[in-house]
């Protein structure tokens, strides 16, 4: 009996790229006699022919498996379905767009073999990404790990591979706001890293746009730590101190020179800037308090419309008899 690996593998809207997915991975875990393995196809809420596409993979591989969501529920809820829907011994979470490339595979399968419970895979190099996108990660990872106790590994993204003790620890984080980069470092686990060059996507375009991935580092902050909330009660005390000390200065000046009328700049800026002040803070416990009513809807991550295996029957095929 060779261990199962699982390769789980969000698709939105990735039709024109599916069968070149396959083409790629199926002979690079095929060369490996060490392991069988599955695919976990999941679709989340593509609006394209992608369900058709991965269907017909299970059709002609009964190892390939398609779990279609009832709508899109974005990547991280995708992935949690997939890896929940993983029977393997380890679970290797993939893009279906190819820039995490098959060729890595093997070596990881080789650490894991060798011992590793968690083999991530880092870009080596970003010189593919634009400038601003390369600078707002670096300071993303710099500020997240500098406010939070977990420490999230820089350029590593979702592809690695997990042993089943590891999946198994993720599984027991009940959260509904799943920030995968974050839980996946918070489980811990004997890690070993693999550098490689992220590819250009092999066809269609990426989602994350500069809100999206705005809201993304918004997610990792709040979700690991609770230092935008506590730095506030250090703001407060440096500008209370600040303005006892200004209030003492103006006591003593009027007893010495008498009273100045004149003040409206300072009275205004400081106005102002409290008031700002203020804003912002009670925005931040906004972001949080939004987050803990999100959680406490237990609504959910994803919900499964229908599950495709090569054993799944025509007729009952909602897509292929429509
Ligand atoms: N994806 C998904 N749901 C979404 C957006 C993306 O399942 O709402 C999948 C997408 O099909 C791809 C992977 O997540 O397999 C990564 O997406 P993308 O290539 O757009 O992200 P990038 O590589 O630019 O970070
Ligand atoms: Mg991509």
């Amino acid at each position: 009996m060779t261990p199962l690996v699982s390769i789980v593998v969000p698709f939105h809207d990735e039709a024109s790229g599916i069968d070149m997915f396959f083409a790629a991975v199926r002979p690079v875990m095929d060369a490996r006699a060490d392991v069988s393995w599955e695919v976990v196809c999941v679709d989340d809420g593509s609006r394209d022919d992608t369900l058709v596409r991965l269907i017909a993979q299970t059709r002609s591989d009964a190892r390939v498996r398609v779990l279609e969501l009832s709508r899109n529920f974005g990547k991280e809820a995708a992935l949690t379905a997939g890896i929940d829907a993983a029977r393997g011994q380890a679970v290797i979470p993939m893009d279906g767009d190819l820039q995490d490339p098959p060729s890595l595979l093997s070596p990881m399968l080789d650490a894991w073999r060798g011992g590793a419970e968690v083999v991530l895979a880092r870009r080596s190099d970003r010189s593919r990404d634009s400038v601003a996108r390369r600078h707002t990660a670096a300071w993303f990872y710099r500020l997240h790990n500098r406010l939070s106790k977990t420490q999230i590994p820089e350029n590593v993204g979702d592809f690695r591979l997990m042993d089943r003790v590891v999946v198994d620890a993720l599984r027991r984080l009940p959260e509904r706001q799943r920030f995968m980069k974050g839980l996946f470092a918070w489980v811990g686990f004997r890690t070993v890293t693999l550098d490689y060059a992220r590819p250009l996507r092999a066809v269609g375009r990426s989602r994350f746009s500069g809100v999206a991935l705005w809201n993304f580092a918004l997610e990792g902050f709040t979700g690991f730590s609770t230092a935008p909330l506590r730095i506030w009660t250090y703001v407060g005390a440096v500008f209370a101190a600040l303005s006892l000390l200004y209030g003492g200065f103006i006591l003593v000046h009027t007893i010495l020179s008498g009273s100045r009328v004149p003040g409206y700049a300072s009275l205004f800026v400081a106005v102002t800037f409290f008031g700002s002040v203020q804003l912002i803070s009670i925005g931040l416990l906004g972001e949080y308090i939004g987050r803990i009513y999100m959680e406490t809807k237990q609504r959910p991550i994803y919900l499964v419309r229908s599950t495709y295996t090569a054993q799944t029957p025509h007729a009952s095929d909602p897509v292929l008899s429509r």
